[in-house]
């Protein structure tokens, strides 16, 4: 019988795409498989990883296992190594028509953002980008918008069904709108990395995961482009989202940008952190976007969240307000920053920074 995206009750199942890059999985992937295992479980239904690229070992894929994947599809093609969009279109779009997945998570890395509208568009259904909340549960998802939202919840109707409710920031981030795709299957949805929450590996799980390696069909005919070089641009990108302290730069170093930002490093470092940065100085050009934090830059959720000479906008707060300590300090006592911290110090941070290093480093003399 002849594919179709409408026929929305012969679709079981929740995947999740598992990116690799040079053999080695994302760790995006394992955010993914988390969520999705608690999409599965309250659908009843199994969760399965997709792998597509070539020589990836058995151990890479079984760790899928430990982290909620019933099963893993591994596609094995040597053109599959290193991603083009027409092959990993090709190989996904035919792996979704013969097995018929209801949802589809993909992270919104540069490349799932270019191959889930692709593979959306080709299978005919929708596809909710960048999202960063998930339900199918309605009770669940009335549960959220009472803790989110301004909304009267109880007094508003609801259709109680298992759509995928996929929320994302809408209107420069002042809005979070939840999108449904009811009449198509699968609902994709590629989900910011670092959102979502790892859940902890089990390794009894990992051992018992089924791997099914199906039949690839693909030919240099199909792939529109040549790989001729990869070049990773950005080499010393930081690790924001593996990071446990992050201390963050805003334009409050604006009198000096090069001693602020030492001043941040050097904070970072007696905390063992990393460095990270508002969207105004990456604006400015005083640090790469790699370092930016914020909704339009990346999502942590660290242990301690140091933010210096930061505002506190909105799409800013969208990218670590999630975290478990927000420290800030910022000259002004009104700033918005201060809204959403556990501590905060009003005052200059080149003469609090400075203050700080020595406190910390005193205490770990100790
Ligand atoms: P400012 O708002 O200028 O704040 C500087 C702060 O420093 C002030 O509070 C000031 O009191 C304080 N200060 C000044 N001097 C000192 C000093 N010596 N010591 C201590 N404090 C001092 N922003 C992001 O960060 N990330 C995003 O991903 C992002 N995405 C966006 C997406 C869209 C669609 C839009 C419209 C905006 C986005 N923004 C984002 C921009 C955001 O709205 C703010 O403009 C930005 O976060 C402001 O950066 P800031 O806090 O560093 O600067």
């Amino acid at each position: 019988m002849a594919y179709s995206s409408k026929e929305t009750e012969s679709f079981k199942g929740v995947w999740v795409f598992c990116e690799q890059r040079g053999g080695e999985i994302l760790d995006t992937s394992y955010e993914l498989l988390s969520e999705g295992r608690k999409l599965a479980d309250e659908l009843n239904t199994y969760l399965s990883g997709v792998v597509l690229g070539n020589g990836i070992s058995e151990d890479a894929l079984k760790k899928l296992g430990g982290y909620g994947a019933d099963t893993v599809h591994y596609c094995e093609h040597e053109l599959l190594a290193d991603y083009t969009t027409d092959a990993y279109t090709k190989v996904l779009t035919a792996l979704v028509q013969s097995k018929k997945p209801e949802i589809f998570l993909i992270g919104a890395t540069t490349i799932g953002r270019d191959l889930g509208p692709r593979c959306a568009a080709r299978l005919h259904t929708g596809l909710t980008a960048d999202t960063t909340h998930l339900d199918v549960d309605t009770e669940k998802y009335k549960d959220f918008l009472r803790q989110n939202s301004t909304l009267k919840v109880d007094r508003m109707p609801f259709k109680e069904d298992t759509n995928l409710k996929m929320t994302r920031p809408a209107f420069g981030g002042h809005l979070m709108a939840t999108i449904i795709c009811p009449r198509f299957r699968p609902q994709i949805a590629t989900v910011r990395p670092g959102v979502m929450t790892k859940q902890a590996y089990d390794e009894s799980k990992a051992s018992r995961t089924a791997i099914e390696r199906p039949e690839v069909e693909l030919s240099k005919e199909d792939i529109a482009v040549d790989i001729l070089e990869i070049k990773k641009t950005a080499k010393d990108m930081v690790d924001l989202i593996g990071a446990n302290v992050v201390v963050s730069v805003g334009r409050g170093i604006s009198k000096n940008p090069d001693e602020g930002i030492k001043l941040a490093e050097e904070l970072a470092a007696v905390l063992n952190g990393v460095v990270g940065a508002s969207r105004g100085v990456v604006d400015a050009g005083w640090m790469d976007a790699s370092h930016q934090i914020g909704q339009t830059g990346t999502t942590v959720h660290p242990h301690i969240y140091v933010a210096l000479g930061i505002s506190g906008a909105i799409q800013h707060l969208a990218g670590m307000q999630e975290s478990e300590y927000i420290i800030a300090v910022n000259k002004n006592p009104d700033a918005p920053i201060f809204q959403a911290s556990d501590y905060g110090i009003p005052g200059d941070l080149f003469k609090v920074v400075p203050m700080l290093i020595e406190a910390i480093k005193a205490e770990k003399k100790q």
